[in-house]
């Protein structure tokens, strides 16, 4: 082990190209974990889980052959330092057990041993990955061993201890999405969440229903569509592809018409149109979807002269992890149904 060097808290000792950069935007970021700085916590890597539109994205491109998506993420790794998609630009998250605190990082309460979930995407994570174990498409979680840092400005989770830890690091993945809505969303308003029927959307129909809103659900995968339906979460669950505006337009149509915010969970891109359309004029939209794309939102409504306020899902939000994993502790079919898929 070589003797410990000062390091940036944001992380840009670690970033090669380009030299300095912040380590989001940076191609490519130093992965050698031997070398200690005292601004980073190093995590002897358990399990990653992959963002849901970079998974997806590396399924189609693998065209579903075995071991693609494995195979997708060890180059990527690779190539950058980093699980960086270069085609979607997200990441994910990750568990592990503490190896490591740097002299600067001592005050941040983890001690080497303890289980921790990173709040800080992937798409900057410094990772190195020795060996792929499982990868499990139904959560997108790849199981490994590795290790990565966390640098001193990153967010972290420690891991709870009453709930199933790949249920809490599929929860935590998603945990900036519901304290938005319980933001942005009012008694009595009207809320569509696009993707509802998934990990996120699922939270934000709850999280909206919680608010006192009216929630229509849209989502392509029947079988999604039915286990929302059976929660009685949403007024309608319209089983349609959100990458169709005039389709949801028209299904909304025999459900009230516009709705006043819209919510985009979805894992594919071309969805912007559909959130848009949905919403009425000074409502508003916020994009949690990372396959969404800021030129078609913006033009787009522009396009047709839609005066909605557009919103880019930050992923993180004060107190959001508590947030997210309490209301998955709410007693009641949610609580189930997000046991029976993710644990
Ligand atoms: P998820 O569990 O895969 O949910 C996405 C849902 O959308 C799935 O049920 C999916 O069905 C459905 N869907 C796919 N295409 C559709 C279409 N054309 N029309 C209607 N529904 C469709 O994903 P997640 O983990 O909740 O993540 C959702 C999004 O949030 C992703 O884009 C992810 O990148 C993003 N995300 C953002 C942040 C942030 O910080 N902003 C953090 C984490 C994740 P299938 O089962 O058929 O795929």
């Amino acid at each position: 082990m070589t003797e410990e060097r000062t390091g940036d808290p944001l992380g840009t000792h670690r970033s090669l190209e380009p030299r300095g950069a912040l380590p989001q935007p940076a191609w490519r970021l130093d992965n050698e974990m031997s070398e200690c700085f005292t601004t980073e916590i190093l995590v002897d890597v358990r399990v990653l889980n992959v963002d849901a539109a970079s998974f997806r994205q590396m399924e189609e491109a693998s065209g579903g052959e075995p071991g693609g998506v494995e195979r997708a993420i060890l180059a990527t790794v690779r190539e950058r330092g980093k699980q960086h998609n270069p085609v979607t630009g997200s990441g994910g998250m990750l568990l592990g057990r503490v190896a490591r605190v740097g002299s600067a990082v001592r005050d941040r309460g983890v001690k080497e041993g303890d289980a921790v979930a990173t709040l800080a995407s992937l798409s900057l994570t410094p990772l190195r990955i020795d060996r792929i174990l499982e990868v499990r498409p139904a959560s997108a979680q790849v199981a490994v061993e590795g290790q990565a840092i966390l640098f001193q400005s990153a967010p972290f989770a420690r891991m709870p201890d009453d709930m199933p830890e790949r249920l809490a690091l599929a929860l935590l993945d998603v945990a900036g999405a519901a304290p938005q809505v319980a933001r942005r969303v009012r008694p009595g308003d009207r809320v569509l969440v696009l993707g509802a029927g998934g990990k996120s959307g699922l939270l934000c129909c709850a999280e909206a229903r919680r608010c006192g809103a009216t929630v229509l659900g849209v989502e392509s995968h029947g079988p999604y569509a039915q286990e929302l339906r059976g929660l009685g979460l949403c007024e309608a669950v319209i089983e349609a592809d959100a990458r169709d505006p005039l389709a949801i337009r028209d299904a909304l149509a025999a459900h009230g018409g516009e709705v006043d915010v819209a919510f985009s969970c979805v894992n594919v891109d071309g969805a912007e149109m559909a959130a848009i359309v949905a919403t009425r004029q000074r409502g508003s939209v916020y994009f949690f979807a990372m396959s969404t794309s800021f030129p078609r939102a913006a033009l787009g409504a522009e396009g047709i002269g839609k005066d909605v306020e557009l919103f880019i899902g930050n992923g993180f939000a004060e107190g959001h992890a508590e947030h997210t994993l309490n209301l998955a502790r709410e007693p009641g079919p949610l609580r189930e149904l997000l046991h029976r898929r993710y644990a």
